[in-house]
């Protein structure tokens, strides 16, 4: 069976791209109780973006607080019932901020419109009802969480996304400008987040022509934007990197990723580490999973003078390196693409102990 892949309904892209969002959700406000939610990113309280947010007088905006923990199916619950209760079903959702901010948004608009915690429907085709309209604004490139299917939450057991064809942003806004805030160390790990999903899927099983096409474009821009004669933090590639992430989600979609994910997937469960800094420093060990890939990456690390510390598992109990493993080993689809399909008599959770250790 192939993928029957849902995509975006709509993209807006370009510099000022924002200041389209209130037309775009004027031909939706007519929908359900007639009021749209806004999750935005707390970082953004009292500057001058949330002037802009085009809120009208029966919306919900949110100020969301994604520092402390990668999203929870907790907060996504409490976030649902608190709408509900106070106004209804929304007309749709607007996620302004990283990947984190959108996955809440995704998940949101499934959950406003199925019964019971997020938790039941993480995991692939599980969720029961279409939710309501949702629009997805990154504020920082990198994850491809504006075109992906999946909402990732983590739950008590699982940090596991709710896939599905309705998880799909109904309308992305692509605005450049938006990324100009972004700190270096952060503008580099979320970054590094599209770079390794290309490499990550093509280098396994799952590899096609369509993930390549997307995947050879996002790493082109990449390398624009890290290693370039211009590389840094400008516009020019703030333009480059947002389309880079759309790419690198377009081309994991038909792919998959691989053993970098699994162990960062185990470091943001466990020891509650960012998605795109857990990657880099996974990423760094895997050179006999990606080969030239890590030296080119060492290289970026370098050019842009970024923290990513070593000798991290020194301070880890074995239990701490257990509970990762066994996080790590429960994720077959990213060790049948990175390995193959008989990688159980390959591969062994000591194995992934082992690379734990490098770290
Ligand atoms: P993030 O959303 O976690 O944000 C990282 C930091 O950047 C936060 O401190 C945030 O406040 C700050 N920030 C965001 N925009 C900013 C701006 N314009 N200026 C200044 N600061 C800004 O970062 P992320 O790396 O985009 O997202 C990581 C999350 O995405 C993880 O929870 C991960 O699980 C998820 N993810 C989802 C998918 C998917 O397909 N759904 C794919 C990859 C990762
Ligand atoms: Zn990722």
């Amino acid at each position: 069976m192939h993928k029957n892949f849902k995509n975006i309904d709509k993209i807006v892209y370009g510099k000022g791209a924002f200041n389209q969002i209130d037309d775009i959700l004027a031909a939706k406000r007519d929908e359900n109780d007639k009021f749209m939610v806004f999750i935005v990113d707390k970082y953004f309280e009292g500057k001058e973006l949330a002037d802009r947010i085009p809120a009208h007088a029966e919306d919900m905006v949110f100020f969301e607080d994604i520092d402390q923990y990668e999203p929870t199916t907790d907060q996504v619950d409490n976030l649902r019932d608190k709408i509900l209760a106070e106004k209804g079903v929304p007309a749709g959702i607007i996620g302004i901020g990283g990947g984190s901010i959108m996955d809440i948004a995704k998940a949101l608009s499934l959950m406003v419109t199925n019964e019971g915690s997020s938790q039941l429907y993480q995991g692939l085709n599980l969720v029961k009802k279409a939710g309501v309209y949702h629009m997805g604004v990154p504020t920082v490139a990198g994850t491809g969480a504006e075109c992906s299917m999946t909402a990732v939450l983590t739950g008590p057991v699982k940090k596991l996304g709710l896939k599905c064809d309705w998880t799909v942003f109904n309308q992305a806004v692509l605005d450049p400008e938006l990324l100009s805030t972004v700190d270096t160390n952060q503008w580099f790990y979320t970054g590094m987040d599209c770079y390794i999903h290309c490499i990550e899927a093509e280098s396994g099983l799952y590899f096609n022509a369509y993930s390549k096409a997307y995947g050879d474009q996002a790493l082109a821009l990449c390398r624009e934007v890290y290693l370039g004669e211009n590389a840094g933090q400008n516009l020019e590639n703030d333009e480059k990197l947002m389309i880079a992430s759309l790419f690198g989600g377009l081309s994991l979609t038909y792919s998959e990723v691989g053993a970098c994910h699994a162990l960062s997937y185990g470091l943001s469960k466990i020891l509650g580490t960012r998605h795109g800094y857990a990657n880099c420093l996974a990423f760094y060990h895997l050179e006999e999973f990606y080969g030239d890939a890590v030296n080119e990456f060492k290289s970026m690390i370098e050019k842009h003078n970024v923290d990513l510390p070593q000798g991290l598992s020194k301070e880890w109990s074995e239990e701490t390196i257990d509970a990762m493993a066994e996080v790590a080993y429960n994720l077959p689809h990213m060790w049948n693409h990175a390995i193959g399909l008989d990688w159980k008599e390959k591969w062994t959770k000591e194995d992934i102990k082992k690379l734990y250790r490098r770290l």
